[in-house]
């Protein structure tokens, strides 16, 4: 997607692909520490090239607009939520789904654990400086146990009603439970009694309506994952390795964005000349 850097006027100014803020990513081995999100985390995974690319070298890659109609359904579920919260009453969607014995949790960090931006949950790794950190969109309580209950909102918009199993077996759902995982990992490391069952409440919009009226109506699925947090150590380890080494690691082959640059860079190049040096970058010259 074409993505322009702006000003704080929203005025078009010249790309450097490269962060300004020096403390916005890190150095082989620094001494003070860093910190590592969810998605960070999650980019690892995906492409250790990319990672890096980002993390240590601070390459600024192109950005997404903002998916403002699932912050919305964020935002409202928050609101809903917070409301029981504060009477310790279970929401409406509890008893249909089993669960009159949970209700929202209540801590007085849970702004900061839900602000993925600025906090999350936050637990060093082992004895280095890194810091992993992760915005979770709720936490729930098991009153009879006491225990945990991890929780994520997701917003979708499909035909027909949505199959629980289907949804979790879902390839494009992987990067979900990884998620879930990591938030699993992170309060079970910050000494909290995690519930083995999480959730996501996955609201999804009816596309099969007459029209849209000013209205879009919404079902809503409690879809339990039993998460599975053995595999996130030697990850991390492996990520923590990799942020101190100064090879630039292998791309991942199937990455679009890869290939498109690839393709780009031949096509431009065939096309370089003396009356037209100046192609923007210095891939070229
Ligand atoms: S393969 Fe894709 S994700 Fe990896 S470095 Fe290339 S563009 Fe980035």
């Amino acid at each position: 997607m074409i993505d322009l850097k702006r000003n704080s006027k929203k005025e078009p100014v010249k790309a450097t692909g490269i962060r300004s803020r020096k403390s916005s990513f890190y150095t082989p081995n620094q001494t003070t520490d860093f910190k590592i999100s969810r998605g960070r985390f999650s980019n690892f995974l995906a492409c250790k090239r990319c990672f890096y690319l980002d993390r240590v070298k601070g390459l600024d890659a192109p950005g997404m607009p903002g998916w403002t109609l699932n912050e919305t359904t964020d935002l409202l579920l928050k609101k809903e939520f917070d409301h029981c919260r504060e009477t310790q009453t279970a929401h409406r969607l509890f008893a249909p789904n089993g669960l009159s014995h949970v209700v929202p949790y209540e801590h007085p960090e849970i702004d900061n654990w839900r602000d993925s931006l600025h906090h999350g949950l936050m637990l060093r790794h082992k004895n280095t400086h890194i810091i992993l950190t992760g915005g979770v969109d709720d936490i729930w309580q098991d009153t009879n146990t006491q225990q945990l209950i991890v929780v994520d909102y997701k917003s979708q918009a499909k035909n027909g009603r949505v199959d629980k199993q289907d949804y979790l077996n879902d390839r494009y759902h992987d990067g979900y439970k990884i998620q879930m995982d990591f938030y699993a990992y992170l309060l079970s490391g910050m000494g909290f009694d995690v519930h083995s069952t999480c959730y996501f409440l996955v609201c999804n919009a009816k596309r099969d309506e007459d029209g849209f009226h000013k209205t879009m109506s919404f079902d809503e699925y409690l879809v339990p994952y039993t998460w599975n947090i053995d595999w996130i150590e030697n990850k991390v380890d492996e990520m923590v390795s990799l942020m101190n080494q100064h090879e630039i690691p292998e791309p991942n082959e199937s990455c679009k964005n890869c290939a498109y640059s690839d393709q780009y860079a031949q096509a431009v190049k065939q096309n370089a000349n003396k009356e037209n040096p100046n192609i923007q970058g210095s891939l070229f010259s």
